[in-house]
């Protein structure tokens, strides 16, 4: 097993499973994510027997870094983990904190047209302890603390739900990192009953939705999720789950050049998200290999915006972190590969 997997209170159980004093998972806990040992030797509270018997039901590694791309703002890591498949994530610096974007899973299953990270399958789910090691192995490479958390490199984190959740309560733990729910965001392009499911779970973590275009036409078109679940469902779960939570839904809608950047677009998304509590996040496209897609002109992506302002839908344009250093889903891996 990989202690970086364990909740709390799986590492309770455990204890208490082997005749020991609960309280020594918080002691664990403290070593691993305050003090980030990354060896049990190094747990100088814990007895020599008790260390012996973590030694031999637990795994202690950190997915190791392959590559570093530094950017101004940005670093890129390509990550190896244990069975040699490569993950990447993205740490963003910006003046409110340091963001880091990492992935699920290794390939992923929903082949969205315009994302580089479906162009290879899923080979696997990521691990909750290979979440958590992204972020440790950043903070180790890099020298600083990540204070927030997206799942939007590669993968889709709902169709891993469980391990994804685990890795919330894990990093979200007072005794652990103690990343605040506000400061972690989820981002789905859809999957509905994980949606309703996630919406029982009562979190305060940030929901993004990966729409793209305002029509089912259209958006059949791009995500093949959209064949399965429309966007009349989909705005109806997402309603729903903003009622139970009572908090703020991001869309996200990245401007492909004459695909879905149209003003008739935009007017149609005012109408689609009028009254609802969200905002729409406008993301500009990372052109990828993926060469039929191109990223709208900025007068373009100016226009949408004004045209979601006037109608009084919250609108945002999304800073423009990683074009330099190939930070668009999924592109860093590819590149690498395509080196080899
Ligand atoms: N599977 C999840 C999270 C991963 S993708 C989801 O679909 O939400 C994170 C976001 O980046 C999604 O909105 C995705 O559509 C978008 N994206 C993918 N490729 C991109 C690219 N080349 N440029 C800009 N955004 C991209």
């Amino acid at each position: 097993m990989d202690i970086y997997s364990q909740s709390l209170q799986d590492l309770e159980n455990y204890f208490l499973d082997i005749g020991e004093k609960k309280f020594k998972a918080v002691q664990v806990y403290d070593w691993l994510y305050r003090k980030k040992v990354t060896s049990f030797e190094e747990m100088s509270n814990i007895k020599k027997t008790i260390i012996e018997k973590l030694k031999q039901d637990f795994k202690i590694t950190l997915p190791s870094i392959v590559k570093v791309q530094n950017g101004k703002e940005v670093n890129k890591y390509l990550f190896e983990l244990s069975d040699k498949e490569r993950v990447e994530a993205v740490l963003m610096l910006h003046d409110y904190g340091n963001s880091l974007c990492l992935s699920t899973e290794v390939g992923c299953n929903m082949g969205c047209a315009f994302c580089e990270s479906g162009r290879r399958k899923k080979v696997r789910n990521l691990e909750a302890g290979e979440m958590v090691g992204q972020i440790l192995a950043v903070m180790q490479s890099s020298g600083l603390k990540v204070t927030h958390v997206v799942l939007m490199g590669i993968g889709e984190p709902f169709d891993n739900y469980d391990n994804v959740l685990k890795f919330i309560k894990i990093i979200n733990s007072d005794y652990g990192l103690a990343l605040g729910a506000r400061h972690i965001t989820v981002s789905t392009c859809g999957i509905i009953p994980k949606i309703k499911e996630f919406t029982k779970e009562k979190l305060q973590v940030n929901l993004a939705i990966s729409l793209h275009a305002p029509n089912d036409n259209l958006r059949s078109k791009i995500m093949k999720i959209n064949k399965v679940y429309n966007i009349n469902e989909l705005i109806k779960v997402v309603k729903d789950y903003i009622k139970v939570t009572n908090r703020r839904v991001t869309f996200e809608y990245v401007l492909l050049k004459d695909v879905n950047d149209s003003e008739k677009c935009a007017h149609e998304l005012a109408n689609l998200l009028r009254g609802m509590n969200c905002y729409v996040n406008l993301i500009p496209y990372n052109a990828t290999s993926h060469l039929e897609f191109k990223r709208a002109d900025k007068k373009t992506i100016l226009k949408f915006y004004d045209i979601l302002k006037k109608e009084k839908i919250g609108v945002t344009i999304r800073r423009e972190f990683g074009t330099e250093v190939s930070a668009a889903c999924g592109q860093l891996r590819s590149s690498y590969e395509e080196e080899l």
